[in-house]
């Protein structure tokens, strides 16, 4: 199982690269390790396995924040109408996106970042994506609110890209033209 330290911080350059693709169908240990990250993100949400295992809560986890530079993330997110989205996917890619934004009204977090980041960051309200399931499955995932934006994070984190290289150095707290406001 994965634990807190398992999960490299910031200034770790596996953070900052380009994630390979994974080769499909995946091998066997590409599974296992996509099976801990999805793994991962469900216990640290049940209190007392987050408490036993001492596992800072997440939402999404991607594979280079465990050091390995493959294209993989899971993700298990309730949406404000408390719909479970619940993915472990590789290979996945925004397809499609809205014009229009959104953000956090709280900012962003990650378990790759042992500080608070204050500042809006700017996602698509809306995104499509593919990807690959555990089970080999090709899907096609509508998104929008919460679990859009976290999908937007975890992708990033596949281009060696941070929530707060988004954020507004000089106005952190600008309102963002265009972007409807997302209160978690
Ligand atoms: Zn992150």
């Amino acid at each position: 199982m994965i634990k807190m330290e398992d999960i490299i911080r910031e200034g770790h350059p596996t953070l900052r690269k380009v994630a390979e693709e994974v080769a499909m169908p995946p091998s066997k240990e590409d599974i296992n390790i996509l099976q801990s990250m999805i793994e991962y993100v469900q216990m640290s949400q049940d209190e007392e396995l987050a408490e036993k295992y001492d596992l800072r809560p997440g939402i999404g986890l991607a594979a280079p924040q465990i050091n390995v530079s493959k294209k993989m993330i899971a993700i298990h997110v309730h949406d404000v109408n408390d719909t479970l989205f619940s993915y472990a996917l590789f290979n996945p890619k925004i397809v499609s996106h809205s014009v229009e934004k959104t953000y956090l009204t709280t900012g962003e977090g990650c378990l790759s970042v042992d500080r608070e980041v204050p500042g809006y960051v700017p996602r698509y309200a809306r995104i499509t994506v593919k990807g690959t399931t555990l089970e080999g499955e090709n899907v096609t995932i509508r998104l929008k609110g919460l679990p859009s934006i976290v999908f937007q994070h975890e992708i990033d984190h596949l281009n060696g890209i941070m929530f707060y290289d988004h954020i507004n150095e000089k106005e952190p707290f600008t309102l963002l033209e265009e972007a409807t406001p997302l209160d978690r």
